[in-house]
């Protein structure tokens, strides 16, 4: 096997995965993943670049490109061509958190302006990533750090999502009391309840989350402040307070029956999907036999899809307000995220139903039904000068007895504002750095916006840094 040219001699491969017929039986992660002498020969196409575009959390034309978290990319590469698997695993995990889930659920914007992709396959990094964690606790290098010395000082985290728990995890190895509040029953936010099973094993989390408890992080469950707890005990108990409450209020679906019964938005029909799923219950919105219509294509979109699909729909339909986007191979490196992309829940609608079950440039007019949805008015729009506008004679009826609508948060509701006692402008806690007050720091999609769950790690990472930098 030869290094230097690795990315001439081995075509990248993108991981193995089970037949759709197989896999929608079930929720259950559906990636084969490669043999050893297949892992080595895919990190061996990475060319060490002097300039390693892929860890160097860039934004290019307003989109993240390159590692958030700047991972040691070309490094841990280079350790697992040579079989050197454990010295690969601590240089990941010296910036990445938690790579079981960014080598899940990440987009992988590490890849988007990897090199090799500016004229052929980018490297497959995150593959590489997921390897090295896989092994990591499969070898029980991953061991609970059960010395760390204190420094008496008591940290409050609310949230615990993404940015919460590498807040938590970041301030607890460096010696503080951390103890994180969740308002759910399981903790883990958006990669408990936001992201469907297949894409992202809940044993996985729940892993992760004992390992945190190991090392001396107290997890408190079902606990909203402000309802359960004060935030005046919140402020007297703890020396510091993180909020990392993530977005909670979907983007208003305001189409004329919108308030029918069998109308969903996608973070309820994913939660309750999983919540059922976890407590072994029937699925309390059930998909089976029912013409069923998302609206927005985004990555939620596309996990209820898939989600749909497993439930046993008569037919899916996904709509999609924005232009059908160009293929990828015609954009320009490294802009290729821009481009069209069939993810897994709409390749596997695709292959059950037999065609694109896309529709680009379509919204709802309306909702038809007594008292429930029983069919919906869609039509065609084109975005012009910053607004939608409708494309005459487009409207038609289809059928619909299932509508999850998918278009994306707008930030903090009003509801969590309100008994957390902060003030939030157009839905986000706006801040320039991390300070709410001299007390209160806030970090993730609460501060920031819907985002990525790598750029969430990212920020929570940041926030415990300013919290530390408070006590030095
Ligand atoms: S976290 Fe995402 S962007 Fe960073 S190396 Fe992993 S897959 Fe790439
Ligand atoms: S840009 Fe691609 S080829 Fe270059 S170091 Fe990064 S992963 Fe390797």
């Amino acid at each position: 096997m030869g290094k230097n040219t690795g990315f001439l001699d081995y075509p990248r491969l993108n991981k193995q995965e089970l037949s759709v017929e197989e896999r929608i039986k079930n929720f259950f992660d559906f990636h084969i993943p490669f043999d050893e002498e297949k892992q080595k020969e895919q990190a061996a196409r990475c060319m060490n670049c002097g300039v390693p575009f892929c860890q160097s959390a860039m934004k290019v034309n307003g989109r993240n490109v390159g590692c958030p978290l700047s991972n040691l990319i070309p490094e841990w590469n280079h350790l697992i061509y040579l079989g050197l698997y454990e010295e690969a695993y601590k240089r990941l995990a010296k910036t990445a958190p938690f790579p079981e889930f960014t080598g899940s659920v990440c987009p992988g914007l590490c890849e988007a302006c990897c090199s090799c992709s500016i004229n052929g396959d980018s490297v497959g990094v995150k593959a590489n990533e997921l390897f090295l964690i896989d092994q990591a606790f499969k070898n029980g290098w991953i061991k609970p750090n059960k010395n760390i010395v204190r420094n008496g000082i008591r940290v409050a985290i609310v949230g615990s999502g993404p940015a919460g728990l590498s807040a938590a995890k970041h301030l607890n190895d460096r010696g503080y009391y951390v103890t994180v509040f969740e308002k759910n029953d399981r903790f883990g936010g958006l990669l408990m309840y936001g992201i469907p099973n297949m894409k992202l094993e809940k044993s996985i989390v729940e892993r992760r989350i004992r390992l945190l408890q190991d090392e001396g992080i107290i997890f408190v469950n079902n606990t909203k402040i402000g309802v359960d707890y004060s935030m005046e005990n919140l402020r007297n108990d703890y020396d510091e307070i993180i909020f990392a409450c993530g977005t909670s209020k979907a983007r208003p679906f305001t189409a004329k029956g919108n308030d029918k019964k069998g109308v969903y938005y996608a973070v309820d029909f994913l939660t309750k999907t999983t919540k059922n799923l976890l407590d072994e219950k029937k699925f309390e919105i059930n998909c089976k036999g029912k013409d069923v219509v998302i609206v927005g294509g985004g990555d939620t979109g596309n996990d209820c899809v898939g989600t749909a699909v497993r439930e046993g729909a008569k037919s899916v339909t996904l709509l999609e307000i924005m232009k059908e986007p160009p293929e990828t191979n015609t954009l320009p490196w490294p802009n290729y995220p821009n481009g069209k992309k069939t993810d897994y829940g709409v390749f596997e609608a695709n292959t059950v139903y037999g065609k694109d079950i896309r529709r680009y440039q379509t919204t709802v007019e309306e909702v038809l039904g007594e008292d429930s949805v029983n069919g919906i008015v869609i039509k065609r729009v084109n975005f012009v000068a910053g607004k939608f506008e409708d494309i005459p004679d487009t409207k038609e009826t289809i059928p619909c007895d299932l509508l999850v609508v998918s278009m994306g948060f707008v930030g903090t509701s009003e509801e969590d504002s309100d008994s957390y006692e902060m003030k939030a402008e157009k839905n986000r806690i706006q801040l320039k750095g991390f300070a709410y007050d001299d007390k209160i720091s806030v970090c993730g999609d609460m501060k920031n916006g819907q985002s990525l769950v790598v750029i969430a790690e990212k920020d929570g990472i940041d926030c415990a840094e300013y919290v530390i930098s408070k006590h030095k």
